[in-house]
């Protein structure tokens, strides 16, 4: 039985989730708050899943696509999508993922020699512990470490030759079977595309000596009970932004920009300058989007593209429709067929204006008035430029 305490036990994910913030280690591990569920994160579970019982049903037999097909229908985890129409999307890119698998693997060959299973590396203090993805043995009866991405950017040859987890993974198969992985490789599955580096020995040692640096930093904090914060940008993706006092704290203060100044003119003139500003982007941003998307359509429409899968996303040219009318007789028709009342909004504006306009009888006014209740006031800041008046 294992009689280390809890924290003794680490894991990339812990090391990793220290390194970017020690105060969202401390939520997690420390606290055991339970992370935000989301699209990616769901969807990551899911293919994984997928993936792992598909080896294991796997018989020897040539399997069928239809196979993963219903895999996926029954291990589909629904969690953390907003709508159905964003979670039918993800379900289409969990198949494109799926079909992707089913192309690049050769099933008529051996069956990986192992696939998501833990490993145990004993150390000094502490034990790491992890489960690798897939291990393959290579034509050349290697071993080569396979890591699976459902989500994030492509990475580059060197990226993969720095990337700790591949580097623990690749140091986990040293330990279990005595013998040095030919390659490590990250398989972006939606994005099709395999990146593989073979890794030298002093990117393993110092992949080692991470580790325990950050091992000794970890320990430190919980003896100490002090786990820095590390607001950055990366807070807005953060489980627990919601409740972290110290991005909380930033982000009002950021919002505000600065202290407020003790006067209500000062203050009034930095509120307004800030409204300001943020009108005039917005403003900016929109003719920007505008400008942009015109630019996307003129590529695709170059290049004969309906819809191009790229990195995390799908674009596609979607074709409106203005309309124009002859208003008049339009009306005419459709009051001619009683459709009139289910094509008509009330516009309050217009209404408005009525009821400001003093040759319209006042009697017609007062009848139009009385069928209006008001719910509720809603306090607005209108600001308008004195030469604009
Ligand atoms: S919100 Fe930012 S500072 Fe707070 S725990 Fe998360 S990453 Fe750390």
């Amino acid at each position: 039985m294992n009689q280390q305490p809890a924290h003794n036990r680490i894991s990339y994910s812990q090391i990793s989730l220290f390194q970017k913030c020690p105060l969202s280690y401390r939520f997690r591990y420390i606290e055991k708050r339970p992370s935000k569920p989301s699209p990616h994160l769901s969807f990551g579970t899911t293919i994984h899943r997928v993936l792992s019982r598909f080896y294991n049903e796997y018989d020897g037999q040539f399997p069928n696509f239809s196979l993963l097909e219903s895999l996926l229908d029954k291990n589909w985890v629904s969690e953390g999508y907003t709508s159905l129409e964003e979670e039918l999307q993800w379900k289409k890119n969990a198949l494109i993922a799926l079909r992707n698998f089913y192309k690049n693997t050769d099933l008529s060959k051996k069956l990986p020699l192992e696939f998501e299973e833990w490993f145990e590396i004993p150390f000094p203090d502490f034990t790491l512990v992890g489960k690798i993805d897939r291990v393959d043995r290579t034509n050349n009866g290697r071993l080569h470490v396979i890591d699976y991405k459902t989500s994030g950017k492509l990475q580059s040859y060197d990226q993969v030759k720095k990337d700790l987890q591949l580097a623990i993974y690749y140091f986990a198969c040293r330990y279990k079977y005595k013998e040095d992985p030919e390659k490590v490789s990250l398989y972006f599955l939606t994005q099709d595309e395999i990146v593989s580096a073979e890794l030298t020995e002093v990117e393993i040692q110092e992949a080692v000596n991470n580790i325990l640096e950050t091992y000794q930093h970890i320990s430190r904090a919980i003896d100490e009970n002090s786990f820095n914060a590390n607001v950055s940008k990366l807070c807005n993706y953060c489980d627990y932004l919601e409740f972290c006092p110290a991005a909380n704290r930033t982000t009002q203060v950021q919002s505000l920009a600065l202290e407020l100044p003790d006067t209500f003119e000062e203050r009034f003139r930095q509120y307004l300058e800030k409204l300001i500003s943020i009108e005039e982007d917005f403003e900016r941003l929109k003719i920007e989007r505008e400008n942009i998307e015109r630019e996307l359509i003129a590529e695709m429409e170059r290049n004969g593209e309906k819809k191009v899968k790229f990195e995390d996303f799908i674009v596609e040219l979607v074709e409106g429709t203005r309309y124009s009318t002859n208003e008049s007789q339009l009306i005419e028709t459709l009051k001619k067929h009683s459709l009139f009342e289910s094509v008509v909004n009330i516009n309050i504006r217009a209404l408005q204006a009525i009821l400001k306009n003093e040759s319209i009888p006042e009697y017609v006014r007062e009848e139009i008035q009385g069928q209006i209740q008001v719910n509720e006031v809603v306090k607005k800041i209108r600001v308008t430029r004195i030469a604009e008046q």
